[in-house]
């Protein structure tokens, strides 16, 4: 006979009693994904780890913030817990000082304002900085957002403004001249114009958090745009063999016809779906198949390559704050080069330069390349990013700009351009980048265990490389991973290069 319970649990409420307070990052969270947002508020699910050259980033934009402090000088920083108490405070003080870091509180959303300067009248700009060469459009949210808690709070604002990094700036030495380091763009009316906007949005996205349960939404560009997001990975396992990711830049008008069409794997789109491009049917084709889409076409190019064939990578950085003279903020600045030769015999030769002085690298970069490369053979390349540095160094330096235009006019051979106009292994898995595409094409040579695997990498190693503060034995350190990645990259073009003008 069955039992009957003499009591029974307590069913779980059917929302949460309470949900959390929103913070800026939170909303802009939020308006990427309504997922994200809950994943952020109730830490369910595990955060991807930061990359270190994103961790770079960060570090960087905060100098940039510091530096741009300097634009309104003789301020407070906010530090206590109490941060909108004490904001309030300095606020009333007699004689107004910039604040950095202001907090306020306002319809259940809290700030942080990078800097609330007095301008007069009892009135302040909101000011907001930005570690970018200008303006985004994924900005204005955040100063809309910003306008208004201070203004719900009873701040009145004069202007609501952008700093940001002027990429015109050309640094002389010295300390940085931070009215020409600096532009500031008034978004005001534009910002305001936001709000009414933005509110709506604040209120869909709240609802779901009263839930036990995360909103159901499917993974698609949001993951990446505005910005990648933390829990890419928890919301991407269990995804189909070949997913739709994997088709290059698919445009807003097809993916959403896949989707209506309920289409999540490259494997199920019908042949004559209207919007794939020639690289689409390409990829559809090699993943149903499981064979090498290849052109005769490429292995016949790589063929009439005559010897010595060269094969050259750059390592650059790029940063905000420009390090030397003559250089501008996020001007691409290459410290180090790797040279391949292979000779017609087959012989393999390696050359490379890697700058290890507190000193402009362009210089001496420059003439040891040009000496590398000499006048004879092809000099091949993956995507265009080596020919633009190379007319880059031209533009700046003067007395070697026949030699390296002689170079990018006549000799340059771009790999990456020649596999994806002919070739396609479904183990690309979309992406013609030679981290993804080496693997594919080559067993015995990978990037596991450099201790640098990727540019961005790179910049940061040099960066440090070059902090005075850096210790000797760290500095060697670097010096040896630097040249292990950047050798690997050009040696791993010399083993596709093999490959495809044999196999191809
Ligand atoms: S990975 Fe995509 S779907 Fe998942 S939470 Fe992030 S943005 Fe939303």
């Amino acid at each position: 006979m069955e039992q009957i319970p003499l009591w029974s649990p307590k069913p779980a409420p059917a929302v949460r009693s309470s949900i959390p307070l929103l913070s800026k990052s939170r909303f802009l969270a939020g308006l990427q994904c309504h997922k994200r947002l809950y994943f952020e508020c109730y830490r369910s699910v595990p955060r991807d780890p930061v990359p270190p050259a994103t961790e770079a980033l960060f570090e960087a934009g905060a100098r940039v913030g510091i530096l741009a402090r300097g634009l309104f000088a003789g301020g407070v920083r906010i530090e206590s817990p109490e941060a909108d108490l004490e904001t309030t405070a300095v606020m009333n003080q007699p004689g107004k000082r910039p604040i950095y870091e202001a907090a306020f509180n306002h319809d259940n959303i809290r700030v942080r304002v990078d800097i609330l300067a007095p301008a007069g009248d009892g009135e302040w700009d909101l000011v907001e900085v930005k570690s970018s060469a200008g303006y985004k459009e994924e900005y204005l949210p955040d100063i809309g957002i910003q306008l208004h808690v201070l203004e719900g709070a009873g701040v009145p604002i004069r202007r609501a403004c952008l700093v940001h990094v002027n990429n015109q700036y050309l640094y002389e030495g010295g300390d940085y001249d931070l009215e020409r380091l600096f532009a500031v763009r008034d978004l005001t009316a534009q910002a305001r114009d936001a709000i009414p906007k933005l509110l709506p949005q604040l209120e869909a996205m709240r609802s779901p958090l009263w839930s036990w349960e995360p909103p159901q939404i499917s993974v698609g560009s949001h993951c990446k745009r505005p910005y990648l997001c933390p829990f890419y990975t928890h919301c991407h396992t269990d995804r189909p063999e070949y997913p739709l990711e994997h088709l290059p830049r698919m445009n807003q008008k097809l993916q959403r016809a896949l989707r209506e069409a309920a289409i999540d794997d490259i494997r199920d789109i019908p042949e004559d779906f209207e919007g794939l491009t020639d690289l689409h049917k390409r990829i559809r084709a090699s993943v149903i198949t499981g064979r090498v889409h290849s052109d005769p076409e490429l292995r016949q190019k790589l063929r009439e390559l005559r010897y010595p064939i060269h094969f050259l990578d750059f390592e650059t950085c790029n940063p905000a704050l420009p390090r030397f003279i003559g250089t501008h903020p996020f001007q691409q600045v290459p410290f180090q080069w790797s040279d391949h030769v292979l000779g017609e015999d087959g012989s393999l030769e390696h050359r490379g330069y890697l700058h290890v002085e507190d000193t402009d690298p362009r210089p001496p970069l420059v003439e040891s390349l040009v000496r590398a490369l000499g006048s004879e053979g092809p000099i091949v390349v993956y995507s265009g990013f080596e020919e633009r540095i190379i007319r880059s160094l031209a533009d700046d330096l003067e007395v070697w700009r026949e030699d390296l235009l002689k170079i990018v006019e006549s000799r340059i051979v771009d790999l990456l351009e020649l596999i994806r106009s002919h070739y396609y292994h479904p183990d690309f898995r979309g992406s013609f980048s030679i981290k993804d595409v080496l693997p594919a094409l080559i067993e015995d040579l990978d990037y596991d265990g450099l201790q640098i695997q990727e540019g961005s990498q790179a910049a940061t190693a040099f960066i440090e490389m070059m902090d005075p503060e850096t210790s000797r034995s760290r500095r060697l350190e670097l010096e040896d991973a630097l040249r292990a990645y950047c050798n690997r990259d050009t040696e791993a073009m010399v083993r596709l290069f093999q490959k495809l003008r044999e196999d191809g």
